[in-house]
């Protein structure tokens, strides 16, 4: 699925990083912590930092059965 756009506990928008946060935090090069990333782009809250830390893709997977 794709990751949602609001932080689910406290409503701020979140899926606008998604993007450079997936970019930046998970191509496992080891060139920058998935923390530093959040901090960079100033998503502070716990609340909102895990609904980055912990998405998975799946929209590729899912799309052929809709
Ligand atoms: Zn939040």
């Amino acid at each position: 699925m794709m990751v949602p756009v609001r932080c689910f506990t406290c409503g701020n928008v979140v899926g606008e990083y998604w993007e450079e946060f997936k970019a930046r935090a998970e191509t496992h090069d080891g060139d920058e912590d998935p923390a530093d990333v959040l901090d960079d782009l100033g998503v502070d809250r716990h609340c909102c930092r895990r609904m980055m830390v912990s998405h998975q893709d799946l929209v590729d997977v899912v799309s052929p059965y809709q």
